[in-house]
C-alpha cells in the first residue's frame, strides 16, 4: 500500500506541533522513502513495523528529536546503528542542511540506503560501514544518534567518541530506560559529560511516549 494522503497530513501537523514544518519536497522524500522500505521490506527484513505506522514509528518518532534539540545549519550529525535509515535519514530529509553520516555494521542494510538517498535526491547524506567500536573518524560530531542499538551504559561508550566539544548523544529510549540511567552515570567523568536531560516525548497517533536521553560532552 503506497503512503497515502492520511499519513502523510498526519506526518506534516505532527512534526509542526513540535514546531517543525516539513514542507511538500520533505512530504515527497518521506513518500518515496516509505514506498522504497515497504517494497524492499518484502524480501529483506529491514523493519518489523507496519506500513501504516512508518509515518508515527519511524518517521515521527525519529523527527522527535526535534522536541529537545534544533539542529543548527551545517552541524554535523552521525547515526550509529542506523538499520533502515532511522533516525538518522529521517533527519537529514527534514534538514536538508544538515550534514548527516549513517553508520552500520551490516553492508546489506548500507546498500539499501545508498539506493535511497540516490532516489531522492539528497547530497547531505554519507554511508559508513563500520562498527562504532573501530571509532572511524573520531570526535567531529555535534549531533549522535542511536536508537535500538544498545544498552545505555554500552551505547555511552559508543556514541561518546564520535562527539564533539559542547556537542550531544542523543539515545532515543523506552520509559525502561530509568533503570539504565544509574549504571550510566559513573561512566560518564570519562568523556567530560553530563546526563543534560532526560525528556519525554508523545508521539501523535499512538499511545507511545519516548524517552530522549540527551547527554552533553563539556566544551
Ligand atoms: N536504528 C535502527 C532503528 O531504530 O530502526 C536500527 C535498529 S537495529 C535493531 C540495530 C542496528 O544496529 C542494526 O542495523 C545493526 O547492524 C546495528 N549495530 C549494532 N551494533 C552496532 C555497532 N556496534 N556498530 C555499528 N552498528 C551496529
Amino acid at each position: 500500500m503506497p503512503f497515502t494522503e492520511t499519513q502523510q497530513i498526519q506526518l506534516q501537523q505532527g512534526a509542526k506541533a513540535w514546531g517543525l514544518d516539513l514542507n511538500a519536497l520533505a512530504i515527497e522524500r518521506f513518500t518515496l522513502y516509505a514506498d522504497h522500505l515497504e517494497e524492499v521490506n518484502k524480501t529483506f527484513n529491514l523493519t518489523r513495523v507496519r506500513p501504516e505506522e512508518y509515518h508515527t514509528l519511524h518517521f515521527l518518532d525519529s523527527l522527535s528529536l526535534y522536541a529537545v534539540l534544533q539542529p543548527a545549519p551545517g552541524q554535523k550529525l552521525l547515526d550509529v546503528g542506523t538499520g533502515a535509515g532511522l533516525p538518522g535519514l529521517a533527519l537529514a530529509i527534514a534538514f536538508p542542511t544538515l550534514q548527516v553520516t549513517l553508520m552500520d555494521a551490516t553492508l546489506k542494510r548500507l546498500r539499501f540506503l545508498d539506493a535511497v538517498v540516490a532516489e531522492l535526491g539528497l547530497s547531505n547524506v554519507t554511508t559508513l560501514h563500520a562498527r562504532a567500536e573501530q571509532k572511524v573518524g573520531g570526535a567531529q560530531f555535534d549531533i549522535v544518534t542511536a536508537r535500538a542499538v544498545a544498552r545505555l551504559p554500552q551505547l555511552v561508550d559508543l556514541l561518546l567518541p564520535f562527539v564533539n566539544r559542547g556537542g550531544a548523544a542523543i539515545a532515543y529510549k523506552t520509559p525502561a530506560v530509568d533503570e539504565e540511567i544509574s549504571d550510566t552515570r559513573p561512566l560518564l567523568p570519562r568523556y567530560r559529560a553530563t546526563l543534560e536531560r532526560v525528556a519525554k516525548v508523545a508521539l501523535p497517533e499512538t499511545d507511545i511516549v519516548r524517552r530522549l536521553v540527551v547527554v552533553r560532552r563539556a566544551r
